[in-house]
C-alpha cells in the first residue's frame, strides 16, 4: 500500500511528560505506517523552552500562521515546584496563552462520544462544543476589600482630559467590590470565530449571557454578536441552513439539559470555565474531549484538552506501566490532518484521519479500553489495556479498514 502524501507541512508542537511518550508511539504506530508525515517540528517541551528562553513557543505560533494549522502535544505549565525539579531559568508563562496571545482566538472543546460511556444525561445523542471567551472579565479583574464606610465609584479618564464617573456602592461598613473589562476588539473577534466554527462544522449556535441584569456589559457582548451576525454571516447561516441565537445563561442551562446535542454553545469566560467541566465531566471524562484553537483568521490549532498526566509519568519512570488514555492526542492529530487535507484538497488525508478516528472508537466499543474508561464503561467484559497495547489494537484495526 503506498503511503499517503501531504503537500504542506503541519506545525507540530512536541511537549511534556506522559503525553510526550503517547506523542512519539502514535506517531510510529498510527501515522507514519501510512502516512508520507511532512511536519514543521518546534519542541515545546520544558527543557528546549528553557534552553531557547522560550522563543521555540513564539516560533511555534508564527508558524502556525504561516502554514495555518498545528497540531500540539500537552505541556506543562511551570510552577514553584517546576521550577525546581527542571532548574529553569524563569518561571516562563503558560504555552497555551502565549499560543492564543499570538493567534488571537477561541478555544472549542467537545466531547467524543462512543459507545459503552453514555453521558449522565439521558437526553444527549450528540456531542455539545462549548466556546469559551478566553480574554477579560473576573480573569482580568482588580478587586478591594473595603474596610469600612465610605464610597466606591467607577471613573473613566480619557486622554483628551474630560471624565465621567458611577457610584458603585456608598458603604456604611466593610464589604468587597471588583472592577472587570473586556475589549471590542477581543469579543469581535470572540463572535466571528464562533460563527465562522458553526459554518465549519455545520451546527447552531448559540450565545448566552445574562443581559437583563448585565445591561451594559453582557448586553454589549449580546449586541457585538447581533451586529456581526447580521453583517457578515446572516447569508451564510440561512445558506447552510444554519441558527444563531442568543438567550439567557439561566434560561440556556435549562435547554441545553433537555436537548440531544449537536450544537455549540458560546460562552463568556466564566461562564466558559464552569460549563465545560460540567459538559466533559456529564458526557464522561477529559480524555475524551477534543480542543481546538480556532483564530478569526482562520488558523488552527489542535490539542488535547487534558495536561502530561504527570502522575502517570513518574510511574512510567519507575518502569511500570501506565494506563493513560491517548484518545485526546490521537485526536488532536486527526483533527488536524482532517482540517490540512480539506485545505490542500487531499481527501485521501481527510480519509485516513476518519479511518483513524473510526478505529480508535472501535477499539473501546469492543471493550478494549484504558482504565479510566473501564471505571465508567456500561459494557460488560472489559478488557483494560495499558497505553502501549490499547494503541497495538487500534493499529489492528487500522490496518484492516485502511485495506478494505
Ligand atoms: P492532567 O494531566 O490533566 O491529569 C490529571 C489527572 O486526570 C491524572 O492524574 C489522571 O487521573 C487524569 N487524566 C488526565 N488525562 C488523562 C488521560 N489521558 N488518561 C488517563 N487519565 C487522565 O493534570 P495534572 O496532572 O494536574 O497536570 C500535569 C501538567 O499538565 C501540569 O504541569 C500542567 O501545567 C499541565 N497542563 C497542561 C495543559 C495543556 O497543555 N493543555 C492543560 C492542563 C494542564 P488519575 O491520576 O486518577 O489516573
Ligand atoms: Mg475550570
Amino acid at each position: 500500500m503506498d503511503k499517503i502524501r501531504m503537500t504542506t507541512p503541519l506545525v507540530e508542537m512536541d511537549g511534556d511528560e506522559m503525553t510526550r511518550i503517547l506523542w512519539k508511539k502514535i506517531k510510529e504506530e498510527l501515522i507514519e505506517p501510512f502516512v508520507e508525515l511532512r511536519t514543521e517540528y518546534y519542541d515545546l517541551g520544558l527543557e528546549n523552552r528553557d534552553r531557547t528562553d522560550d522563543q521555540v513557543t513564539v516560533e511555534s505560533a508564527k508558524a502556525t500562521k504561516k502554514y495555518g494549522v498545528a497540531v500540539k502535544c500537552a505541556t506543562i505549565t511551570p510552577n514553584a515546584a517546576r521550577m525546581e525539579e527542571y532548574h529553569l531559568k524563569e518561571m516562563w508563562k503558560s504555552p497555551n496563552g502565549t499560543i492564543r496571545a499570538i493567534l488571537d482566538g477561541t478555544v472549542f472543546r467537545a466531547p467524543i462520544t462512543v459507545k459503552g460511556i453514555e453521558p449522565y444525561v439521558r437526553t444527549w445523542k450528540k456531542p455539545i462544543t462549548l466556546a469559551r471567551h478566553a480574554y477579560g472579565d473576573v480573569y482580568k479583574a482588580s478587586e478591594l476589600v473595603i474596610p469600612g464606610p465610605g464610597k466606591v465609584e467607577l471613573v473613566y479618564h480619557a486622554e483628551d482630559g474630560s471624565s465621567f464617573s458611577e457610584l458603585v456602592h456608598a458603604f456604611q461598613g466593610p464589604g468587597i467590590v471588583q472592577g472587570m473589562h473586556n475589549l471590542d476588539r477581543s469579543i469581535e473577534s470572540f463572535a466571528r470565530s464562533c460563527f465562522q466554527y458553526a459554518l465549519d462544522i455545520r451546527q447552531d449556535l448559540w450565545f448566552a449571557a445574562k443581559d437583563t441584569i448585565s445591561k451594559k456589559y453582557d448586553h454589549h457582548f449580546k449586541d457585538v454578536f447581533e451586529e456581526i451576525y447580521e453583517k457578515e454571516y446572516q447569508a451564510k447561516f440561512s445558506e447552510a441552513g444554519l441558527t444563531y441565537f442568543y438567550t439567557l445563561i439561566d434560561d440556556a442551562i435549562a435547554r441545553v439539559i433537555k436537548s440531544e446535542g449537536g450544537f455549540i454553545w458560546a460562552c463568556k469566560n466564566y461562564d466558559g470555565d464552569v460549563m465545560s467541566d460540567m459538559v466533559a465531566t456529564a458526557f464522561g471524562s477529559l480524555a475524551m474531549m477534543t480542543s481546538v484553537l480556532v483564530s478569526p483568521q482562520g488558523y488552527y490549532e489542535f490539542e488535547a484538552a487534558h495536561g502530561t498526566v504527570q502522575r502517570h509519568y513518574y510511574q512510567h519512570l519507575e518502569g511500570k506501566e501506565t494506563s493513560t488514555n491517548p484518545i485526546a492526542t490521537i485526536f488532536a492529530w486527526t483533527g488536524a490532518f482532517k482540517k490540512r487535507g480539506e485545505l490542500d484538497q487531499l481527501p485521501e488525508l481527510v480519509r485516513f484521519a476518519e479511518l483513524m478516528e473510526q478505529a480508535s472508537l472501535e477499539t473501546i466499543a469492543s471493550g478494549k479500553m484504558t482504565k479510566d474508561l473501564a471505571l465508567i464503561t456500561s459494557l460488560k467484559d472489559v478488557t483494560v489495556l495499558n497505553s502501549g497495547d490499547f494503541i497495538k489494537e487500534i493499529r489492528i484495526r487500522l490496518e484492516k479498514l485502511m485495506v478494505s
